[in-house]
């Protein structure tokens, strides 16, 4: 979905439609971090197996999708220092739940960068532990059938045994 790392000056945004997820960057966007960001939504849209835009529109939590896209996002900003300091070791963090949504993660206000960074933060703590297998299994389990969350604390309490 559309980035808003200011007050709605987008460097570059992907976006999808049901003819598949787009991306579109601007001069200012022209950065390795950016882009790596944005290609890294097309290839979990593209990854899911079915129904990809209403899957991503309705059963993918945001904060996942934008969570994957800022593992290979290394802007200083959000580095996990960053993140322990201003949340407060993660007490000021804002819940999953309240960052679930579209229209709640890309919610106009001046707090999206602890959504983002609390994303971040979370979505790396639940791959070291599942790793690339884990990762996998959560994609393609993603389907009309199953429930996104109980897939994806299923999947973390199986790595833990
Ligand atoms: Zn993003």
């Amino acid at each position: 979905m559309a980035e808003r790392y200011t007050t709605g000056n987008a460097h570059a945004e992907s976006f999808f439609t049901v003819f598949g997820r787009h991306v579109v960057v601007t001069e200012t966007g022209l950065n390795t971090d950016i882009i790596s960001h944005e290609l890294a939504h097309v290839a979990l849209f593209d990854r899911i197996p079915n129904f990809k835009w209403y899957m991503m529109t309705y059963r993918v939590p945001v904060w996942f999708d934008e969570g994957i896209a800022m593992q290979v996002d290394y802007r200083e900003i959000y580095s996990t220092e960053k993140y322990l300091r201003h949340t407060d070791n993660g007490a000021k963090a804002p819940t999953l739940v309240s960052m679930a949504s579209i229209s709640d993660f890309y919610q106009p206000d001046t707090l999206g960068w602890y959504r983002y960074a609390t994303s971040k933060h979370e979505v790396a703590r639940w791959l070291q532990k599942v790793d690339r297998q884990g990762l996998d299994q959560l994609i393609q389990s993603t389907t009309i059938f199953s429930d996104f969350d109980e897939q994806y604390q299923f999947i973390e309490a199986a790595a833990e045994k």
